[in-house]
């Protein structure tokens, strides 16, 4: 007989010295035929735990193999103990079990889980967290730490739906409820051991919850596609095609398909436990993503040639540039950023110059590389884009957040811009005729949806308010109008009528035909951004 020690009755006890850095599994009676019934299905170590509802992370990160020992040892440990409650004197009889506890009998795990499909095995090791660090380091985001998310094959959620039928009913005889919550998903011990060997490959990112970059990892199993098919016969309103989707059968849909099965028609129509599989699922590409930074400032414009957006007609350049392609280079450039959407406040037609502070605008920069940049550093882009051309020039550049940027749409109809008008006159002035305009204020027009625009804006009289106009003489036929206004009144059509579209306008106040011949933004008074010192 082999010198052993004896349990301690009632007590969990492996009969092994524990290795360094194993976690002592904090399992209960009900467990032991969780480890049962599950070991012999085909499940893994991990997934054992997580049916044992073990949310103690660093018994997924401890070798599999040291899990399954411990998971076997309890076993046979809890075996002696319903066999002997309670045994106060040490007999011959009572060391009989602790010899059988010394050869602990290791089930082998099977080769792929039934259950999380190899995921929890293969797939939550050291090269995947290579794999993962790698396209992370690809991509050469700056940043301190990142999401890890991950996407399973849909069907998973049936053999977990399956494996959870397949012992509850044990459980419940034996000591109470197994409810489904209480079970640690997939995707969480997947984490725990991943964030770990991750945080590691990438030395210095810290695997967390909330983080601007997400990385995603999914997985597919087509071998168990089909697994799911069944719970559209059962539940056909759970699986409406729609347009974007490829499969009906997503996970959302299985997961409410599966609280609507009753059990019984479940067990009629799908192996319970879940049958064995040849293969592990396979790793997708690893898709990296940051939330997009916004960048905020202001812009001038100083030529009559040089529309805001691309000016595309049937697919074909009409200028060779734009506001918004000179000021997002040198910003694409500095934040490594795959795209951006630009907004401004308000806009002004190709012909028109935006002059004074200039116009407020906003760009949300998508999936940036970096996600910040010094004040400084923010002056130099400035600076980049200034020297780039000396049709734009930009000021107060400076990284803002998603709420403020909204904020510059804001109440826009309120703010109020000012303009000054080259016009011209057909019958001849006196410096006279004009001088009443520097009196006028607040005039109300009712501007009908001008002739120019009526293909891209819906026909409605809009009233707008000139707050007040000033006119400078300068030959018979021309003179300068400054005027201050609503935001979105149209200054072009309030000086030529467009056909009596708007009214009043300027050729009724003069009493003769009147033209715009320039027009130039003076100032949008917008207080934002933040003006910045020089
Ligand atoms: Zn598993």
């Amino acid at each position: 007989m082999l010198p052993v020690r004896l349990a301690t009755p009632g007590r969990c006890q492996t009969g092994r010295t524990q290795l360094q850095g194993e976690v002592m599994l904090p399992l209960k009676e009900k467990d032991k035929i969780i480890i049962k019934k599950m070991l012999a299905a085909g499940c893994c170590a991990r997934c054992v735990l997580r049916f044992c509802c073990i949310s103690v992370p660093a018994a997924y990160r401890q070798r599999r193999q040291d899990t399954l020992e411990q998971l076997c040892a309890f076993v046979e440990a809890a075996d002696d103990d319903s066999r002997e409650p309670a045994a106060p004197e040490e007999s011959e009889d009572s060391r009989e079990p602790a010899v059988k506890r010394a050869k602990v009998e290791v089930a082998e795990e099977a080769s792929v889980c039934v259950l999380c499909l190899g995921v929890l095995q293969h797939l939550s090791d050291v090269p995947q967290a290579v794999k993962i660090a790698d396209a992370v380091t690809k991509e050469n985001y700056e940043v301190d730490s990142l999401v890890l998310s991950m996407s399973l094959p849909a069907q998973l959620c049936v053999r977990e739906h399956s494996c959870w039928l397949h012992v509850k009913e044990q459980v419940r005889a034996k000591c109470g409820l197994l409810g489904k919550d209480d079970v640690v998903q997939v995707k969480e011990a997947f984490k725990w051991v991943m964030q770990d060997l991750l945080a590691k490959e990438l030395g210095g990112v810290a695997v967390v919850t909330k983080s601007g970059l997400e990385v995603s990892v999914g997985f597919t199993h087509p071998e168990t596609d089909a697994d799911c098919h069944f719970l559209a016969t059962s539940c056909p309103d759970c699986f409406k095609a729609t347009k974007n989707k490829q499969s009906v059968f997503t996970r959302m849909a299985v997961v409410k398909a599966l609280e609507k099965i009753t059990d019984g028609k479940f067990l009629k129509s799908t192996p319970c436990p879940p049958s064995r599989v040849s293969s592990s699922c396979t790793p997708q590409d690893v898709q990296c993503a940051h939330v997009a930074v916004f960048v905020a400032g202001r812009y001038n414009k100083f030529c009559r040639s040089l529309p805001q957006t691309p000016w595309l007609i049937d697919g074909e350049r009409r200028m060779e540039s734009s506001v918004e392609e000179l000021i997002a280079a040198p910003v694409l450039a500095a934040f490594r950023a795959d795209g951006f959407n630009f907004s401004s406040s308000g806009r002004e037609d190709v012909d028109v110059r935006t002059l004074g502070n200039g116009r407020p605008f906003a760009m949300e920069l998508l999936n940036p590389r970096r996600n910040q940049l010094s004040p400084d550093h923010m002056k130099k882009v400035q600076q980049t884009i200034n020297e780039s051309s000396d049709k734009i020039r930009v000021r107060d550049l400076q990284m803002v957040s998603r709420d403020a940027m909204s904020r510059m749409k804001e109440g826009e109809e309120e703010k109020t811009k000012s303009y000054r008008a080259l016009v011209w006159t057909l019958k001849s002035i006196q410096p006279d005729d004009i001088t009443f305009m520097d009196h006028v204020k607040d005039l109300a027009l009712d501007q009908k949806t001008p002739l120019r625009v009526l293909h891209r804006r819906t026909l409605a009289v809009r009233r707008r308010v000139i707050h007040s106009m000033s006119a400078v003489f300068l030959d018979a036929h021309h003179f300068h109008l400054r005027l201050k206004t609503q935001a979105g009144t149209y200054i072009k059509e309030f000086v030529h009528g467009d056909f009596g579209r708007t009214k009043p306008n300027l050729c009724q106040l003069l009493h003769t035909d009147t033209d715009i011949l320039e027009l130039d933004v003076e100032s949008v008074d917008v207080d934002w951004p933040p003006v910045l010192p020089d």
